[in-house]
């Protein structure tokens, strides 16, 4: 295996939400859209980042104190601040804390994360699960996500990628041996509003979704469904077309707004773009899930 790296967020075994069976998913840094809804903003930049939930924070001075670089002080209002401009990820103020500051990303190799993926192969082999690669957007960082998925299936792993699918198709087409589900997101129809959205538009990701069909790949279409911006009944046609006319589309995927982003842009000190949208009821969302479920004969549920 090379030594290619990338920042890995978060390692999450036993996740039962992406992908068949039980499955460790494996989140890297670094995406190259930013949709307003995003639930992981701290996914966005490729580098580590200081997460402050002031909530936690007693202010005691460690950080202020342990920090070379001067990024945390207090101002007159006893509020903290974080000068992330100066932060050079070296963590010592979160090993100083009592747990309200928290380092975002660590730079590990394909084979460190394979060593905490292959623990539970006991359970993926039970439950038909395996290991997915989230992010960020994995193929932001394809030298390592390819190096991962190959090292995987080495290892006999199941496999599965979640992607924007907003990547040069040579670097899709090179996982392609080692993939065996594509999480495929599919967030707008309309590409002016795609671009409003998520900052890109989406001719490339149409572009890459028809030719994984044309390779015979197996995808699920997943479809974050958010209050006012995309739950329209012109998308959800053009969402059922979508999966009636791409035979590598199994499966429909709802995946209703939900504002769990919101913490923690607080706590990186950036701006949550959706104000206080909250969640959308339940019987709002069973709607959702049959109106598009009658504009197709694929199975589409919640996610
Ligand atoms: S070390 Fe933690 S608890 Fe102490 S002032 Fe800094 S953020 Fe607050
Ligand atoms: S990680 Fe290091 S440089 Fe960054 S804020 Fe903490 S102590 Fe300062």
């Amino acid at each position: 295996m090379s030594d290619k790296k990338a920042i890995v967020f978060d390692i999450q075994r036993f996740s039962v939400h992406d992908g068949p069976g039980i499955r460790t998913t494996v989140f890297i840094k670094g995406c190259p859209l930013n949709c307003l809804w995003c639930h992981n903003p701290e996914s966005k930049e490729r580098h580590p980042e200081i997460m402050l939930t002031e909530s936690k924070c007693i202010g005691c001075g460690s950080c202020v104190s342990i920090c070379p670089q001067g990024a945390h002080t207090f101002n007159e209002g006893n509020k903290h601040i974080v000068k992330r401009e100066n932060c050079i990820f070296c963590g010592k103020c979160e090993a100083e804390c009592v747990g309200a500051i928290s380092m975002c990303g660590k730079e590990m190799t394909a084979e460190e994360v394979l060593e905490t993926v292959i623990r539970d192969k006991s359970f993926y082999e039970n439950s038909g699960g395996g290991m997915t690669v989230s992010g960020g957007e994995p193929l932001f960082s394809p030298d390592f996500t390819y190096e991962l998925l190959r090292a995987a299936k080495d290892a006999k792993l199941n496999t599965a990628i979640e992607t924007s699918g907003f990547a040069k198709w040579d670097k899709i087409e090179r996982i392609l041996p080692y993939v065996d589900l594509f999480l495929f997101d599919y967030k707008e129809t309309n590409p002016e509003k795609h671009k409003e959205y998520t900052g890109v538009s989406n001719e490339l990701i149409l572009a890459n979704l028809e030719k994984l069909n044309a390779a015979g790949a197996k995808v699920v279409l997943r479809c974050p469904i958010i209050p006012g911006y995309n739950d329209r009944d012109d998308h959800f046609r053009a969402i059922g077309a979508l999966a009636d006319r791409l035979d590598c589309i199994s499966r429909v995927d709802v995946e209703p707004y939900h504002p769990l982003g919101r913490s923690k842009c607080d706590g990186l000190g950036i701006d949550y773009p959706l104000g206080t949208l909250s969640f959308p009821e339940k019987e709002t969302v069973a709607a959702w899930v049959k109106t598009i479920g009658s504009y197709t004969s694929k199975q589409v549920i919640k996610s």
